[in-house]
């Protein structure tokens, strides 16, 4: 007996299923199955590929049966099998990437939780919702040791090597007392299969004994003679198993397709669009894409699985090629399979091969052009954009093939209306001199509605798109460039005024406001890069704004986006002239005073744009002084 200890997030990821979990255990049969299908997926391209494997009359097959009396439920599979090692790394010692943070992720809503556990990639420990025991018997193809991994769900489990057959599979589970008479019956089981795994490629086969009652004749009828009952062992496909994608599509109804994305995703609710396309011509491929209803969870880590997964006639080729859609559309869920790409394609090939650079290329265009006609229904398309719109954003930047098509797609808030505007709306609703798409950024909507930087905008009647994504926001837009021939502009850079001035008012207006802004300027030191005057302000005395053709703050702002520590540039600080403080300042004598109200004309103005004050007692110690004098 070879014990082994659990890792620490395995152990609390089991106690979470064994302790937890109540609602929609059933779906561990699911995960099962799925786990099979895999592995016969593996050795299914192992055959076909490489001489080694190849085993005359195989056939992927899955099983399952129950003994209500033996409390336990059977699934095997003669698939590609574990070693010894595989099984310690793949439901052992090791946490995967997707363990902690499904522990991280669970909350109190044990439903919801349940769902989680396919996505996370964690299915094979769901089995301990309703086991008190497992066994695992697995032969690896082509290695003749066959190992058996057993465990209760608690802190430990154990590896022997053990005689086994062929390879593939065995997992028996011990069904925990109250779990019997739920699972292990014929209907059961086959509505789960039916329900999550219809479309598996390989056929499920339920084994179970049946009472038989033996057909007397007449005469014996007549001596009043009994009929005997017997057990006869009964083999049943229980699921389709067919590749769904290769029926045609007239064929095809709304819930077949909902019910193998399902399959595939593991996700719960069925999904927002489906798109099936068959392609046939120089290349020939079919396509089944779908796009969830909720962005899936690992959307935004580093470590997200791939969502297509590659076929080629029908045998399963990868499920963890990421390059097989753009990255921004990693929300998308499905399978591309290929007639005309060679069996044994291995992973280098895939990456610069003309077939799938084809078909990656129409299915973007596709997929891109399912979620145009999507927003066209207004009320699912807000759906569609709480959840993907900083994927599409991302698309901006990414895919400048199709740079014009995602702009049309991406949605904005802004200054004009409640409900986020696509671009094009924003450009019919703008006055006819207007010739930019103005935006403002940050990371707090509120904050930014209420910036000093939008007052001219908003007096002139000049809508400014509202940005508070920051983090993705500040890097793709000044990167955009143009929407139709609209540049974008960031209006807290000094570049962008509302209103154009003519250069005699801006200089009379300047040289009579020139003492005053230069006094502040050598009261600020190094905390400002420049005062000047601005008329972009109607209501605050003051604002900052940054200056967008200093490299070093373009720098900065570069290094910052890539994760870089970089100390703030210094803004500009710009003065209203119509503002009474202002107006006041300039003709002070109080020293002391216009000190203290140079201070506060910055610490103010940093504040309304949500930045940082470096020094707040200072700025409390400068409130009091002004506050006393003015009473
Ligand atoms: P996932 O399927 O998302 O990888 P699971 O927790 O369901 O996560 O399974 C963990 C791993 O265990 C699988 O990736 C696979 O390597 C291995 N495994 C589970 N069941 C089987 C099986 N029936 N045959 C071969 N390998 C399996
Ligand atoms: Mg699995």
């Amino acid at each position: 007996m070879a014990k082994h200890q659990f890792q620490t997030e395995v152990g609390q990821l089991l106690q979470l299923m064994t302790h937890s979990l109540y609602s929609n255990k059933e779906i561990f049969i699911r995960e099962l199955v799925s786990n099979a299908s895999d592995a016969i997926d593996k050795l299914n391209y192992l055959q076909l590929t490489d001489e080694k494997f190849k085993t005359d009359g195989w056939k992927g097959e899955i099983g399952i049966s129950f003994d209500e009396k033996d409390q336990s439920l059977t699934i095997w599979d003669n698939g590609v099998g574990m070693n010894d090692e595989d099984l310690i790394s793949s439901i052992g010692t090791i946490a995967k990437s997707g363990t902690k943070s499904f522990v991280e992720a669970m909350t109190g809503d044990a439903k919801k939780d349940s769902n989680l556990i396919g996505q996370f990639g964690v299915g094979f420990y769901s089995v301990f919702m309703v086991a008190s025991h497992v066994d695992v018997i697995s032969k690896k193809a082509g290695e003749e040791q066959a190992y058996k991994w057993s465990s209760d769900g608690s802190g430990e489990f154990n590896l022997d090597p053990v005689t086994k057959e062929s390879s593939g599979t065995v997992i028996y589970i011990k069904l925990k007392d109250d779990e019997v008479s739920e699972f292990a019956t014929k209907e059961r089981i086959t509505t789960i299969v039916k329900k999550y795994s219809d479309h598996i490629a390989y056929p499920i086969m339920l084994n179970y004994k049946e009472e038989v009652t033996e057909e007397l004749s007449e005469e014996d009828t007549k001596a009043g003679k009994e009929a005997k009952v017997t057990l006869e062992a009964k083999n049943e496909k229980i699921n389709e198993a067919t590749a769904l994608w290769m029926q045609p599509k007239s064929k095809l109804k709304k819930e077949e397709y909902a019910a193998f994305y399902k399959s595939i995703s593991h996700d719960s609710q069925d999904p927002m669009v489906t798109v099936h396309t068959r392609v046939e011509g120089v290349n020939e491929y079919t396509t089944l894409f779908y796009i969830p209803e909720t962005a899936p969870m690992d959307m935004y880590r580093a470590d997200y699985q791939a969502g297509v997964k590659l076929y080629v006639k029908r045998v399963f080729i990868t499920d963890s090629e990421k390059e097989l859609l753009p990255t921004y559309l990693r929300f998308v869920k499905g399978i591309i399979d290929s007639e005309d790409l060679p069996l044994n394609v291995s992973r280098e090939i895939l990456q610069e091969n003309r077939v799938i650079a084809n078909i990656k290329q129409s299915s973007v265009k596709k997929i891109l052009s399912e979620i145009k006609k999507l927003a066209k229904d207004e009320e699912k398309y807000a759906k569609f954009i709480t959840q993907y719109n900083r994927a599409l954003k991302e698309g901006v930047y990414q895919d400048s093939t199709n740079k014009e098509a995602i702009l049309e797609l991406v949605r904005y808030k802004s200054t004009n209306s409640d409900k986020m505007t696509s671009l094009a709306a924003y450009k019919d609703r703008a006055n006819t001199e207007q010739k930019a798409v103005f935006y403002i950024v940050g990371d707090n909507e509120k904050v930014l509605n209420n910036s000093p930087l939008l007052e001219a905008y908003k007096k002139n009647n000049i809508e400014v798109l509202i940005l508070d994504d920051k983090e993705i926001d500040e890097i793709i837009t000044p990167a955009i460039g143009a929407y139709k021939e609209w540049m974008f502009k960031d209006i807290s850079s000094c570049e962008s005024p509302a209103i154009e001035q003519s250069e005699e008012e801006k200089k009379e207006v300047e040289e009579k406001f020139e003492d005053i802004t230069k006094k502040i300027k050598d009261i600020l030191g190094e905390a400002v890069t420049d005062v000047r005057v601005t008329n972009r302000l109607s209501e605050s005395p003051s604002c900052v704004v940054k200056d967008v053709n200093d490299q070093m703050a373009q720098m900065a702002q570069m290094m910052k986006a890539m994760g870089q520590e970089m100390p703030e540039t210094a803004p500009i600080l710009e003065i209203n002239p119509d503002h009474e403080i202002v107006t006041k300042l300039n003709t002070s004598s109080d020293d002391s005073l216009v000190d203290d109200i140079a201070w506060l004309l910055l610490d103010q103005a940093k504040l309304s744009e949500g930045l940082d004050i470096t020094d707040a007692v200072s700025f409390a110690q400068r409130l009091n002084r002004i506050t006393a004098k003015a009473l």
